[in-house]
């Protein structure tokens, strides 16, 4: 969060710094099976996010000792490329990337049927390409698809948005200058059937009734994230069997 606070976020009309109403998503696209070599993929594009997610397995764990008898190892790997940024980003793995990555490997692991693949590990490699703000969320709801489109079984999807509050207004979906200069940022991702929350983290402060409002924007969202998912899996299975494969 930003501490500059003589850049106007909102404007009189209510309207935000991209010219988005408060709850008003970014546009969002999603498209499977971008990768020849992995079990599955998918390309998402969301606002000026561009991001990769590719699948590979569940194939058995190694080393050996990385093996768990109960369950599949979900590792997902989320890196931010030094040139998806305004300021070219050192390149590798950092603090920031690791925790990305092991909040989102724990998201996934919530969503998968791990207990059908004993001693195997299911590889998740998020490359963003474009960053925008909401990243994290970004790449996970592109990871979800790619699990699914790799044909490992799920018990749902994974769907995330963020909200967060832009001159003291609770707005959904914030884009760089919003996320660079708000007052606070709410990433959460949800297992959207049951509602169960798989992601939550925050940055900046807000009120417990903010945080309502918040965390109720979120929720309504995360229907239409969810039916673009949907859709681009069912634009899979159609182009590839000529059926729909829900
Ligand atoms: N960002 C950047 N350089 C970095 C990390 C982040 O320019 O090293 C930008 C990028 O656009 C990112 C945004 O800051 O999307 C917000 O980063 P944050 O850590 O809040 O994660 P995100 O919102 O992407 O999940």
């Amino acid at each position: 969060m930003g501490t500059v606070s003589d850049i106007k976020l909102i404007d009189e009309k209510g309207l935000r710094i991209d010219g988005r109403s408060p709850e008003e998503l970014r546009p969002i696209k999603i498209e499977t099976d971008v990768l020849n070599r992995a079990d599955g993929s998918a390309l998402i594009e969301w606002g000026g996010n561009k991001i990769i997610a590719a699948v590979y397995g569940p194939r058995e764990a190694y080393p050996k000792h990385n093996q768990d008898i109960n369950k599949a190892v979900v590792k997902a790997r989320y890196n931010m490329e030094a040139y998806s940024v305004d300021e070219r980003k050192r390149p590798g793995p950092d603090r920031r990337s690791m925790e990305i990555s092991k909040v989102i490997s724990e998201a996934l692991e919530s969503a998968i049927m791990v207990e059908q693949f004993p001693r195997a590990q299911i590889d998740i490699f998020i490359e963003v390409m474009q960053a925008d703000a909401g990243t994290r969320i970004a790449g996970l709801t592109a990871a979800a698809v790619a699990v699914a489109s790799a044909g490992i079984p799920m018990r749902d999807l994974v769907t995330g948005c963020t909200a967060g509050k832009v001159d003291g207004h609770i707005v959904l979906d914030l884009c760089k200058e919003e996320d660079n200069f708000g007052q606070a940022d709410l990433p959460i991702a949800v297992l959207p059937k049951s509602g169960k929350v798989v992601l939550m983290q925050m940055d900046g402060d807000m009120s417990v009734e903010e945080f309502d409002q918040a965390t109720g924007m979120v929720m309504n969202a995360i229907k239409r994230i969810n039916q673009i998912q949907r859709d681009a899996l069912k634009n899979k299975f159609e182009t590839s069997t000529g059926e729909v494969g829900e």
